[in-house]
C-alpha cells in the first residue's frame, strides 16, 4: 500500500528542506523523503531576500547569533594581465540596508530547518532514498529503497544535481565541467574583517573571504584541479601560509581551522523547470560556479515560488501537479535562473580566458557599475538581492 500526499518533496538538502517546510506550511499534506544530509562544514553567504523568507518561517533566530553579516562587498581583479578591472566596492548602507546578508554555518542551517519541517502541522520525514519516479496522469508514484511507497499529487525534485526526478520527468540538464576545483575552508584570522568580503578575481577562478563572526572567515578557493589537489595535500600549517600569501595579507595571518572540502565546478541548467508532476528545486535545476553568492539563494527563490504555486492550486481547487501549476512555476522560475547562470558562467570563463578583448570587456563592465549610481543600484538591487516573493 502507497503511503498518500499532496505533495511529495524528495532531497534534504537546505532546497529541500525549506521547499518541505514551506509546502507543509501551506497546508498541504507533505512527505520528505530524504536520508540525513551528509556532513559539511562550509558556509553560505544567503543574500537579504533569503534570510527574509527564514525569518517568515521562523528559523532565523536560532541562526542570526552563529551569522555574520556581510555590510560591504569588495570585488579585487588579482590577476597580472595587461587590462585589469578597478576594484569595485559596494555598501549595504548605500541601499539603505544593515547588510547585503548573512553568512551562515550550513550544518545549523539544514538542523533548523529540518526541526522546523519536524513539527511542522501534517509533515512527515521519512529517512530513505527514492529509487524510482513514475509520473502518472492522476498522481507521481515514488518508490523508496526500504520497499515503501509514496504517491502524491506534486513531487518537487531537490535530490541535487544528478536528480533521479528530472530524469524520470523527461527534463534534460545541459551541463558542462568548469576546468576548476574549489577548496572550501575556513580561518581565523589577526585583523577585524569589519564585515567586508571580498572576491579576488584571479586568472584561475575567484578567490573570496567571507565573514564569519568574530576574527575568523570562510574561504572558497578556485583553482584548477592540479593546483587543488597540491593544496589540499599540504597541512593545514602550510594551507594557512599559502591562504595568507594568495589574500595579500589583507586579515594578517591567516590559520586553517577544521577540515577542507574539494568541489569540481560543473556548470548547468534544466532544459525546462516543471514537467510531469515534478517541480525542479536548488541544484536539481540549477548548479552555479561560486561567483557572487547565487546557487543556494536561487535554491530559495525556487522553494518559495514551488510553495506559491501549490497554495494558488489549493486555494483555487486546482490540482497542484496539474498543467496550469507546472506551467505558473516553469514560466517564473526560467528568467531568474537562466540569468544568473549564464551572468556567473560569463564571468568564470572571462576570468579563465587568456584574450586581452575579453580582460578589457570585463573591466569597463565593472567600471560602469561601480561608477553609474543608477546601474550600479540596479545591480545591487538585482544581482545581490533577488527577493522572493512568498
Ligand atoms: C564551495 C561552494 C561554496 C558555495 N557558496 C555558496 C554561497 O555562499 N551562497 C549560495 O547561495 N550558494 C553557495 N553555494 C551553492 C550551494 O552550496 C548549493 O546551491 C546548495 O548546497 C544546493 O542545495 P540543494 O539542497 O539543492 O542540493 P544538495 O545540498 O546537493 O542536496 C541534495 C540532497 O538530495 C539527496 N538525494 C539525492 N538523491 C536522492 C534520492 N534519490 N532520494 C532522496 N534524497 C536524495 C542528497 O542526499 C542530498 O542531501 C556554494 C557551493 C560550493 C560548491
Amino acid at each position: 500500500m502507497a503511503r498518500n500526499a499532496e505533495v511529495a518533496v524528495v532531497g534534504g538538502g537546505p532546497a529541500g528542506l525549506l521547499a518541505a517546510l514551506l509546502a507543509a506550511r501551506t497546508g498541504a499534506a507533505t512527505t520528505l523523503i530524504a536520508p540525513a544530509p551528509p556532513q559539511d562544514a562550509r558556509t553560505t553567504a544567503l543574500l537579504e531576500g533569503s534570510v527574509a523568507v527564514l525569518r517568515e518561517v521562523g528559523v532565523w533566530d536560532s541562526l542570526q547569533d552563529l551569522a555574520a553579516p556581510l555590510r560591504t562587498l569588495r570585488i579585487v581583479d588579482g590577476g597580472r594581465r595587461l587590462f585589469r578591472a578597478p576594484e569595485a566596492t559596494f555598501r549595504a548602507s548605500e541601499l539603505g540596508l544593515e547588510a547585503f546578508g548573512w553568512n551562515v554555518p550550513n550544518a545549523a542551517l539544514t538542523a533548523a530547518l529540518a526541526n522546523a519541517y519536524e513539527n511542522a502541522p501534517g509533515a512527515v520525514r521519512l529517512f530513505a532514498e527514492a529509487r524510482e519516479s513514475r509520473p502518472g496522469d492522476e498522481l507521481i508514484e515514488l518508490t523508496l529503497d526500504d520497499g515503501s511507497a509514496v504517491e502524491a499529487q506534486v513531487a518537487i525534485a531537490a535530490d541535487g544535481r544528478k536528480s533521479l526526478l528530472r530524469e524520470a520527468a523527461g527534463i534534460g540538464f545541459k551541463s558542462h565541467r568548469a576546468p576548476q576545483t574549489a577548496l572550501a575552508f575556513s580561518v581565523s584570522h589577526d585583523r577585524d574583517h569589519d564585515g567586508v568580503s571580498t572576491e579576488f578575481h584571479f586568472e584561475e577562478g575567484p578567490f573570496t573571504l567571507v565573514p564569519m563572526p568574530g576574527r575568523r572567515s570562510s574561504v572558497v578557493w578556485v583553482a584548477t584541479p592540479g593546483q587543488a589537489e597540491e593544496l589540499a595535500a599540504l597541512s593545514l600549517e602550510a594551507l594557512g601560509e599559502a591562504v595568507t600569501r594568495k589574500s595579500g595579507r589583507l586579515l594578517g595571518a591567516m590559520r586553517v581551522e577544521g577540515s577542507v572540502g574539494r568541489f569540481p565546478i560543473t556548470v548547468g541548467a534544466a532544459t525546462c523547470f516543471a514537467a510531469r508532476r515534478t517541480l525542479l528545486v536548488g541544484e536539481a535545476g540549477h548548479v552555479l560556479p561560486p561567483i557572487g553568492a547565487q546557487g543556494l539563494n536561487l535554491g530559495v527563490r525556487d522553494a518559495a515560488r514551488a510553495a506559491a504555486v501549490i497554495a494558488a492550486a489549493r486555494a483555487e481547487g486546482r490540482d497542484p501537479g496539474g498543467p496550469q501549476a507546472l506551467r505558473a512555476y516553469g514560466r517564473a522560475r526560467a528568467a531568474d535562473v537562466l540569468t544568473r547562470a549564464a551572468a556567473t558562467d560569463l564571468l568564470n570563463v572571462s576570468l579563465l580566458s587568456s584574450a586581452p578583448p575579453v580582460h578589457l570587456a570585463r573591466g569597463l563592465g565593472l567600471a560602469a557599475i561601480s561608477r553609474i549610481g543608477p546601474l550600479r543600484r540596479f545591480v545591487m538591487r538585482e544581482g545581490l538581492m533577488g527577493a522572493p516573493s512568498l
